[in-house]
């Protein structure tokens, strides 16, 4: 610190006096001289004389020079104050008044901390502690209405005659403050959407591989883990072996108990095939009551088989439960090593061969071999020939004549499907209904033919009353009045062609009509409503009952050819076409013997009381151009 001397202040004044000429010029000076400006900030130096060496003398006091100074600090953007060590406000600027919403009345004087959300370390000792001077600190101030006004303060310590006093600055901080919590609000909202979308993202990977009634993996995940446990195969050279599982009656549960009842089965049939299986084995679920199992590293066939039995034995465990119906179910199993095979066409023949399961009665274990592939390619390629003949308009009808034993005279025809073939030649029905009964495809065969069989029985004429006009029988398959208003489209058909109803015959397979079903059952009598009958064909070779003769509205039965083929040779045979023909009178229906080939035949038939007869005998079905002749012919 400078000493105090009258000397150097007479000395300065002089200098300054003989020397520079304005004040810029005199500060320039005095800038270079460090002891001096200490001067002046010990307050030694109160005043510069400055002369042009004339007579003019311009005198400046330091107060004057000081001006801008307090001038930048009460007009600062920041607040600014000057705090005794007591921590009492000596000094408040504008802005600190604004920041306070006080005014500076009441702040000047005021203990510091009464603005202060809380206390802070910004006294003199912290200022010269490890931070020291110029470092800085956020805190809350608390302003007149007691709202919080967070700011960051800067301090440093001054030294007024030596007092030691606190410099403070003051930055707002709530504008930034504001715009951080929106940052971390956006941030927040940020990672809850990630959140949500990595949630949303799992379900759909669950969604995309599971099944959501069972849990179970759907058929995507099943494929996956079928052709990696191919190509692990390829090294093992063990079999790799895929159960396709199908519940038997399944509809039934679902028709008789609800869907709720039916849900609760394949929850439950899930849970028991999963406790079956090895923990290495996949069970999925890939249709309505079809599940499918992944085998990997199976032995032999027969270790194939014991797998598909444990489940199947699982399925009849325990139940005590109403909900829990006893269920069956038919396996198919198919089984490769490495090699050639795909995933899907293990599943295709472990299904081809729980289809062949079920068409055996179900409730059994099939094994995929290549007969039955070849089977299943034969039944495919009938399916295409089938659809393009009925796309092509090739589908025809040949008729054969039904006779009247008693006058030996025609009473109508049976309708019989054909395929004509490009090459002119002509595809019976055994090449074809079977593979249509499994596709479908019957469904609009035997609506092609119902068409045709009408508009062709409407152009035949035989004089005589309206009873006497010559009647068409139109074969019908079970699943046409399963899933099919067959109703409606007979009726529509009438219509269109003008046929009277009377005329027409519906011929039901005896295996379709095995189930009693009370909507079947109702079908069959709205088209007896219509006027059309009913009969029973291939009677005898079926299960039709006593009950299916009483409750079916039914007009005729159809004794099966293998009856009428042993009635002169076997007694047995006899005695069956006899007690059918009885049977038939009984109940107050038509009797109708179909496969007359030989005259003994015919006879024995008349003898027996047969209503009526159709054979090679009397004529081979016939195409529509060939009837006439048949028509005309009296008698047989
Ligand atoms: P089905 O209804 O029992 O028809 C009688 C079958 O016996 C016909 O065979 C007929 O040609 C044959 N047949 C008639 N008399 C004799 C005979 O004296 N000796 C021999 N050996 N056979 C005789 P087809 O035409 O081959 O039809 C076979 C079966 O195909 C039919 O048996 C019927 O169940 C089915 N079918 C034919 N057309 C249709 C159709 O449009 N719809 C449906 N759903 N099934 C049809
Ligand atoms: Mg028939
Ligand atoms: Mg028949």
């Amino acid at each position: 610190m400078l000493e105090a001397k009258p000397v150097e202040r007479a000395a300065m004044t002089d200098e300054v006096a003989g020397g520079p000429t304005t004040l810029s010029d005199a500060l320039v000076r005095l800038a270079e001289t460090e002891d001096i400006l200490r001067a002046i900030g010990a307050g030694e130096v109160d005043a510069f004389v400055i002369s042009d060496g004339g007579s003019e003398q311009r005198v400046f006091t330091l107060s004057t020079a000081d001006r801008p100074y307090r001038m930048f600090v009460e007009n600062m953007r920041d607040g600014a104050a000057t705090v005794s060590s007591s921590g009492l406000i000596l000094y408040a600027n504008r802005r600190l008044a604004e920041l306070l919403s006080c005014s500076r009345e009441t702040i000047v004087g005021s203990p510091l901390a009464r603005f202060m959300a809380a206390d802070v370390p910004i006294g003199l000792d912290e200022i010269r502690g490890p931070g020291g001077v110029g470092t800085t600190v956020e805190f809350d101030l608390l302003d007149g209405d007691g709202a919080v006004v967070p700011v960051l303060v800067g301090s440093s310590p001054l030294e007024v005659d030596s007092d030691q006093l606190i410099c403070l600055t003051f930055t707002d901080l709530t504008a930034r403050k504001a715009q951080d919590r929106e940052i971390a609000r956006l941030g927040r909202d940020q990672a809850e959407r990630m959140a949500e979308l990595q949630d949303a993202q799992a379900a759909l990977t669950e969604q995309a591989t599971h099944d959501a009634l069972t849990g179970l993996p759907n058929r995507n995940l099943l494929v996956d883990r079928i052709a990696q446990a191919l190509s692990h195969s390829q090294r093992s050279r063990r079999f790799v072996a895929v159960l396709f599982v199908d519940l038997d009656d399944f509809k039934q549960v679902n028709d008789t108990h609800g869907h709720a009842a039916g849900d609760a089965v394949l929850r439950r049939v899930a849970e028991q095939m999963r406790a079956a299986l090895r923990p290495m084995d996949t069970v999925a679920r890939i249709g309505g009551d079809e599940f499918a199992v992944l085998a990997p590293d199976v032995d032999s066939q027969v270790h194939a088989v014991s797998i598909a039995n444990r489940l199947v034995t699982a399925f009849r465990g325990p139940h005590d439960r109403k909900d829990t119906e006893p269920v069956t179910a038919s396996v198919g199993i198919s089984m490769a090593v490495g090699g050639r095979a795909t995933a899907e066409t293990l599943l295709t023949e472990a299904d081809t061969a729980m289809y062949h399961a079920k068409g055996l009665g179900g409730a059994r274990v099939e094994v995929f071999d290549s007969a039955l592939g070849r089977k299943v390619r034969q039944r495919s390629a009938e399916q295409r020939a089938l659809q393009s003949a009925l796309d092509a308009g090739r589908v025809i009808v040949h008729y054969q004549p039904i006779i009247d034993l008693r006058s030996g005279g025609v009473t109508g025809f049976e309708a019989l499907a054909r395929l004509a073939e490009l090459d002119g030649s002509i595809v019976l029905p055994a090449a074809f209904i079977p593979s249509a009964e499994d596709s479908g495809l019957i469904v609009p065969l035997g609506e092609r033919v119902l068409e045709m069989a009408c508009h062709e029985a409407c152009s035949w004429h035989l004089p005589g009353p309206p009873e006497s006009r010559l009647t068409i029988a139109v074969n019908i398959s079970s699943h046409q009045l399963d899933r099919y208003d067959l109703t409606t489209f007979v009726g529509e058909t009438l219509a269109q062609t003008g046929l009277d109803p009377q005329r027409l015959h519906l011929e039901l397979t005896e295996t379709a009509i095995i189930d009693l079903r009370p909507h079947i059952v109702q079908q069959l009598a709205r088209i007896r409503d219509l006027g059309a009958e009913i009969g029973l064909d291939d009677f005898g070779t079926g299960y039709a009952s006593l009950t299916h003769l009483r409750r079916l509205p039914l007009t005729f039965v159809k004794i099966d050819r293998s009856f009428v083929r042993g009635l002169e040779t076997d007694q047995e045979d006899d005695r069956i076409v006899s007690a059918v023909v009885n049977l038939a009178a009984s109940l107050g229906l038509r009797s109708i013997a179909e496969g007359v080939e030989t005259g003994g035949q015919l006879d024995r038939l008349r003898e027996l009381g047969c209503d009526q007869a159709q054979g090679y005998l009397f004529a081979r079905p016939l195409p529509p151009d060939a009837l006439p002749t048949v028509i005309q012919r009296s008698a047989w």
